[in-house]
């Protein structure tokens, strides 16, 4: 029931006491955007004042908009690469940050093929918080009696490592779920998840996921959303589904855990949970074992009001499957968030998956907006850029995302490209347009075009004993399977064709692609299951210049063609597919470990 009309918010009347105060908070923040960003920007110079960083730029404990805009520059990764590896390193004077670096959150964004190394301070686990508490009260607005029931979240920690100077580094999801804010929240009637903290921390994704999908099963009348952070996510669990549910109803059945469940804890944990129940066994058969699986999610979960899952930038590519699976329910994308900061939130999480808009919470960062023109090669020392402040951005424009953070990152790109959609109050909304210089992704992954044409560079020389050299390629992110894989469509010059290289060679160019592709690519493959074999379709010759043809027919410059390095619009994969001579898999996994190369 809705609170006293006397505490009601302007984007709705709170369910409860809580949610009416976490949406005032909102509306505060928003309220006074300009405002809070210049405190936050003080806040920050002031405590970073005595870095390294700062004073190497001449601030002189300068805390005001203009000094830090004319004397700070504009950096990427690289540009800091040098301070991190200080860092890393174990060097704890006060670098970037004057709090210590409490550990590296290892961003899915890689610099020379592994993963960024994001500085991050006890404080930021906070500041994650606190934008996590604000989603669930947005939630209860817009879809009623939440706290009846439980959340299906498919939910996984990663592996982690230490840097040579003895810091953690690990994603920033499996940092939060291994904190004690997680581990130890407080219970919270619209918050109760089927997952106990015992599965999710189960560094086993098979154990992980295996014990989840059972409590979800279990739990399946009370399940009122089912979600993961990505759409890829929760279709890798259904896929999970598929290859597993006769096992999983045989647990159901007897009441006996699978023998492949054998961390301690969660054992433990699950006995005491699972008694035979035939009935539910039964079901699970009889839904699992049908030939379609058309509407398996809201057969099996029949109360579920909305799918949680982010389908906005790569991840738009799963919507038709995730439809087909849930019979078209709502998808919600309630935040916005990165290893480097937490952005923000969706104030309309039930909007259609195209209308989707983030609203920056000016508390989280101090927050600049780079005009993004498509075709400029950037900026040069000469022509530095005029960067925008939140609350100055137009609706239409689109705009790259700079943030200087708390834990010392400083104008820092994070490659983003956001179009303001309006605004709440005086903060703009966003819809997520693109990563910067991502050609492939099917998961976290992201491969670029230098990237993949290193891999195919060395998987070419191994053609070359057959006098066979690649001309032209062009790839393709492959959802239709599960999990997805990377298609590289591949036209070859084979001069003797006596001695043309068999398949048993181009698989092994499969897999040298893979070994050259980045390390969150290679840990999706071995580790995650996350992605499956990448594949060469050998296409006839001549199929390039006729992609030409047709890119020209629909009124490209002959000029100014170049051969796409990627593609997914519809018809050119059909072309492209309907001149196949032969396709080709990776026959085994690339290699991957969990620690760095550098
Ligand atoms: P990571 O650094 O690995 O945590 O990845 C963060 C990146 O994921 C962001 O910079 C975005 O490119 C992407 N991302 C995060 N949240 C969303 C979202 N809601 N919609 C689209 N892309 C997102």
């Amino acid at each position: 029931m809705a609170v006293d009309s006397a505490i009601s918010s302007p984007l709705g009347p709170p369910a409860c006491e809580k949610d009416a105060k976490a949406l005032q908070f909102i509306e505060e923040m928003t309220r006074n955007a300009d405002a809070v960003q210049e405190r936050v920007l003080a806040d920050i110079l002031t405590q970073n004042s005595r870095t390294e960083y700062l004073a190497r730029f001449k601030l002189n404990a300068a805390t005001d908009r203009q000094s830090f805009k004319s004397k700070l520059p504009v950096i990427t990764y690289e540009d800091l690469q040098p301070e991190i590896q200080r860092i890393a390193n174990g060097d704890r004077s006060a670098i970037l940050s004057a709090h210590p670096i409490s550990e590296f959150l290892t961003s899915s964004g890689t610099s020379a093929g592994e993963r960024k190394l994001m500085p991050t301070i006890k404080e930021e686990l906070d500041r994650r918080q606190l934008l996590y508490s604000l989603l669930m009260p947005v939630m209860n607005l817009y879809v009623p009696d939440l706290d009846k029931g439980k959340g299906l979240y498919f939910l996984f920690v990663k592996s982690e490592t230490r840097t040579p100077g003895g810091l953690l580094a690990r994603p920033v999801l499996t940092s939060y779920y291994k904190s004690e804010h997680f581990k130890t929240r407080p219970y919270d009637p619209y918050n109760v998840y089927t997952s106990p903290n015992e599965a999710i921390l189960c560094p086993d994704s098979f154990q992980s996921m295996y014990t989840q999908m059972l409590c979800g099963l279990h739990d399946r009348h009370q399940v009122l959303r089912v979600g993961a952070v990505f759409a890829s996510g929760l279709l890798r669990a259904i896929r999970f589904l598929q290859l597993n549910w006769e096992q999983l109803s045989v647990d159901i059945e007897t009441g006996d855990l699978n023998q492949k469940i054998t961390d301690p804890s969660l054992r433990e944990c699950m006995a005491k949970m699972l008694k035979p129940n035939p009935e539910l066994a039964r079901f699970v058969r009889q839904e699992c074992s049908k030939e379609s699986w058309e509407g398996i999610i809201t057969r099996i979960w029949p109360n579920t009001k909305y799918l949680d899952v982010i389908v906005t930038g790569a991840m738009a590519q799963y919507i038709p499957t995730l439809d087909y699976y849930s019979g078209g329910l709502p998808k919600a994308c309630t935040m916005y968030a990165s290893s480097e900061c937490y952005f923000g939130l969706n104030l309309n999480p039930m909007c259609k998956p195209s209308e989707v808009s983030y609203t920056i919470m000016p508390n989280m960062a101090y927050f600049e907006f780079l005009p993004h023109e498509p075709n400029s090669s950037g900026f040069t020392r000469d022509s530095p850029p005029k960067l925008v402040d939140l609350v100055d951005v137009e609706v239409g424009k689109e705009y790259e995302l700079v943030i200087t953070t708390y834990a010392g990152l400083c104008r820092y790109r994070v490659g983003d490209i956001l179009r303001v959609t309006g605004f709440h109050n005086s903060a703009p909304q966003f819809n997520f347009v693109r990563r910067k210089n991502v050609l492939l992704s099917i998961d976290s992954d992201k491969t670029d075009e230098a990237e993949l044409q290193t891999a195919v560079e060395n998987a070419s020389q191994l053609l070359r004993e057959f006098n066979t050299s690649v001309v032209e390629y062009t790839s393709y992110a492959d959802t239709n399977t599960i999990p997805g894989h990377y298609v590289i469509y591949w036209e070859l010059l084979v001069k003797d064709a006596a001695n043309s290289p068999p398949d048993d060679v181009l698989k092994q160019c499969c897999l040298a692609m893979e070994q050259s592709l980045n390390s969150v690519y290679r840990q999706g493959r071995v580790a995650d299951n996350s992605i499956g074999p990448l594949e060469i379709r050998v296409v006839k010759n001549g199929t390039f210049e006729e992609l030409m043809d047709y890119a020209i027919s629909r009124g490209a410059s002959i000029n100014q063609y170049k051969v796409p390095r990627c593609v997914n619009f519809t018809p050119i994969v059909e072309l492209l597919d309907s001149r196949l001579v032969s396709a080709h898999f990776s026959p085994s996994l690339p290699h991957w470990n969990p620690e760095r190369r550098r």
